[in-house]
């Protein structure tokens, strides 16, 4: 199927994009069009106008702050792949972006797009949500920052309101001592994860999370991190306790995710 008729507008600067976000007609940003172009070619999006952001200067920049890294929203999977970026994490980054799909979807994918998309096995939302970040907004009543886990709010769901877009992602910067891993289960090079798990152990900061993904809505933070990471609690009946939505397959899926995730850590070995 062919997309429905639609005229698109290339915005150099996000502020040039908002007013047409906010105007009378049916408008919505575009980036790597990655995830919106098969929603337009299945019709399930009919748009009357799409705003190009992906070559906002803005949104292409990255800026480095004390205690952390400001991504621009239309900064590519393949950006973070190369380290054509700088790394704010003892280069977690990097490892992330390459399993994404294919190298073509993460030529114009972006990190951005996919976290406003939010699909739920989405390996930016799972993975920003896990080590802390938050989001950058700009919308008609000005700017504003959410952390991750405040912005995904359900599956294909976020906290942006009418004619707000994603600047930028903010990712704390993590020293030497603090340790990461990231499992997912996908059938298949390129396909969507099934069920995912993150941990952040950084003593330096006291931050200790693990995370469940993929789990066809936001990611949940099990309690007592520091235990599960430890050894201490039983990350089966961990999962089981906070995952009670999930069907006694996926919660055992997400189980072996947790405990891969977990012995990932201990090891070094990336996920
Ligand atoms: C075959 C295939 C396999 C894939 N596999 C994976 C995978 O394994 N893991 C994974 O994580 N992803 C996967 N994806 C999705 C891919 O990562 C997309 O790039 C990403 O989800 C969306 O980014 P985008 O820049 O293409 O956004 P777009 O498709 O341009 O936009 C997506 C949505 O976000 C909105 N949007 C875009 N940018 C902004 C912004 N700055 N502010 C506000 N709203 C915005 C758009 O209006 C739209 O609703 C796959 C995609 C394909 C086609």
């Amino acid at each position: 199927m062919k997309p429905a008729p639609f005229d698109l507008i290339p915005a150099r600067t996000a502020a040039e994009a908002l007013p047409h976000l906010t105007g009378p007609r049916d408008a919505k940003p575009v980036a790597g069009s990655q995830s919106l172009g098969p929603m337009l070619n299945l019709r399930l999006a009919r748009p009357e106008l799409l705003v190009d952001l992906s070559a906002c200067a803005e949104l292409r920049a990255v800026t480095q702050e004390p205690d952390a890294i400001l991504y621009g929203a239309a900064v590519t999977h393949a950006e973070f792949e190369d380290g054509a970026v700088p790394d704010a994490t003892p280069g977690w980054l990097a490892p992330i972006a390459r399993r994404i799909a294919y190298r073509a979807v993460r030529n114009r994918g972006t990190i951005g797009g996919s976290i406003a998309h939010a699909d739920p096995a989405a390996d930016w939302v799972a993975t920003m949500t896990g080590m802390g970040a938050s989001v950058r907004i700009l919308g008609p009543r000005g700017a504003r920052e959410l952390p991750m886990a405040a912005f995904v709010t359900g599956a294909l769901s976020t906290a942006l309101e009418p004619g707000e877009i994603v600047t930028a992602i903010r990712v704390p910067r993590r020293g030497p001592d603090a340790r990461w891993s990231y499992w997912k289960f996908c059938r298949k090079t390129g396909e969507f994860a099934k069920a995912s798990a993150c941990v952040l152990a950084d003593p330096e900061r006291g931050e200790y999370r693990v995370l469940a993904a993929a789990i066809e809505r936001a990611p949940v933070e099990l309690p007592d991190p520091e235990g599960l990471i430890e050894g201490r609690t039983d990350p089966r009946a961990a999962v089981e306790a906070a995952l009670p939505f999930l069907s006694p397959e996926r919660r055992a899926l997400q189980a072996t995710a947790t405990i891969r995730a977990l012995a990932a850590l201990k090891t070094g070995v990336p996920a």
